[in-house]
């Protein structure tokens, strides 16, 4: 049996991890990830870590659910792979793509299927480009998006986020892709009423809009809550004003719920729980809760119809769109949610119970703001709860909270100096006061570390 520090080993002579500084981890040897049960995962060295990610915002029915597991072996045994390209097609993706269709807002019944988010929304790019093109209007190239909106890390999910670490490496983002002010009330609003610095950044929309000419805009791509930039909730003004402005011109709305899909935010939906109406939905993690790699975009009516009237092939697609093995997954995990009434237990019971405890994180010296909506959350470290001034850079705050809380035995993800969680669904009650009391523990020796 390899023992830990082996593992480490040929982990830093072969394996190059994503969004790492390979120096830095050799240095130290990763944390070896043995198994998971439930809303817990146990390393190589014996240690029980409550994950208060769900991996990465995706095992949203837990660890070690038998019937996914059975799900894709069914599946694997009768027919592991085929594709949809060649007028073909298998009734995994049908049932799927059929059953999304029920599932999802009103309006949106077709699914292009791809094998993660950042491939959904690479998919976004061109499909909305060939919509337009289907139109008679090549020239609306230009897709709208927010500084600090995490959309994927391919090419074109990447330019269409708004990380400026990304951008500066690789010379991102591509042509015709640009970014307005994101709706962060805690970093960039504070003096000024939520509701209307809500406003205002919505009305950026508008601005940008006018400034390219309605007729060069192709479409506004956002995050209903923004996951990986530090679980950012907009105000409520904020929705209904990018809503009202996409309604007002011709653009399309394309939602990313690659994090808020499958009953994050207490409804099947985010788009449900902020009442927005997509022409494209971003599915992937949730979809198969991280236990095979999927995602999907799915489709307007109307968009469908205009690019299967161009009467003309939609050049694009993937090896793995529609991988059987992970469709059928994605039905099991869709039915547990179902017949286990998930969504429901989330918005009436567990989620408002996190809110609870999660707010009593607030009173902490460390803390200068605590917010959740659904099953995310986040807290804001501050070097002086009065003034919310934060600590200086180099004292990497955020990351001594992580380190803390890991060796606490809690998985918390830092986002500069933003802690955030997105715990399994399936959490208990229980399971969230060993949650909140592990992460007051942290932060008292995150505040005896930094002082
Ligand atoms: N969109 C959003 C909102 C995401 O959070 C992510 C991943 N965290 C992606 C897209 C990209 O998904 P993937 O990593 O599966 O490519």
């Amino acid at each position: 049996m390899s023992t830990t520090l082996t593992i480490q080993q040929q982990d830093s002579a072969h394996c190059l991890h994503p969004f790492t500084n390979f120096k830095e981890l050799n240095a130290k040897g990763a944390r070896v990830i043995e198994r998971g049960e439930g809303v817990f995962v146990y390393d190589s060295e014996g240690n029980k870590l409550l994950d208060a990610m769900a991996g990465l915002w995706c095992v949203n029915l837990g660890y070690g659910r038998q019937e996914l597991v059975d799900a894709a072996a069914k599946q694997m045994q009768q027919l592991p792979y085929y594709n949809l390209f060649f007028q073909t097609t298998h009734t995994p993706a049908v049932e799927l793509s059929t059953l999304l269709a029920e599932l999802t807002p009103e309006g949106l019944n077709h699914a292009f299927f791809t094998g993660s988010g950042s491939e959904c929304n690479d998919t976004v790019v061109r499909m909305v480009r060939h919509y337009w093109a289907s139109k008679g209007q090549p020239q609306k190239l230009e897709i709208i998006s927010r500084k600090n909106a995490y959309h994927g890390s391919t090419m074109a999910g990447a330019s269409l986020g708004g990380m400026a670490f990304m951008h500066q490496q690789g010379g991102l983002p591509i042509p015709n892709i640009c970014h307005i002010d994101q709706p962060y009330w805690f970093e960039e609003g504070q003096g000024q009423d939520p509701q209307e610095f809500g406003l205002e950044r919505a009305r950026q929309l508008e601005q940008k809009i006018l400034e390219l000419g309605e007729d060069k805009v192709a479409a506004f791509i956002a995050e209903p809550i923004q996951g990986a930039g530090g679980v950012i909730i907009p105000p409520d003004s904020y929705w209904p004003e990018i809503q009202r402005i996409c309604d007002k011109y011709d653009i399309l709305l394309v939602v990313d719920e690659v994090i808020c899909g499958f009953g994050r935010t207490g409804e099947w939906f985010a788009s449900q729980t902020f009442n927005i109406k997509p022409d494209l939905l971003c599915l992937a993690k949730g979809i198969t809760s991280g236990y095979l790699p999927l995602g999907a975009v799915m489709v307007s009516d109307e968009v469908a119809k205009v690019i299967t009237d161009a009467n003309s092939e939609f050049a694009h697609g993937f090896t793995y769109s529609g991988h059987p093995a992970a469709c059928a997954v994605a039905i099991e995990n869709i039915r547990i949610m179902q017949q286990e009434n998930i969504v429901s237990r989330v918005r009436d019971e567990v989620a408002p119970y996190l809110a609870q405890r999660w707010q009593e994180l607030a009173e902490h010296p460390l803390v200068g703001e605590a917010r959740s909506k659904g099953m995310v959350a986040a807290l804001e470290l501050v070097a002086d709860k009065q003034t919310k001034q934060r600590f200086a850079k180099e004292v990497n705050a955020g990351e001594v909270c992580r380190d803390i809380c890991i060796n606490n035995g809690l998985i918390m993800r830092a986002c500069g100096q933003t802690m955030i969680i997105s715990p399994p669904l399936v959490i208990t009650k229980q399971q969230v006061d060993q949650l909140v009391t592990l992460a007051k523990q942290s932060l008292d020796d995150t505040l005896q570390a930094l002082s």
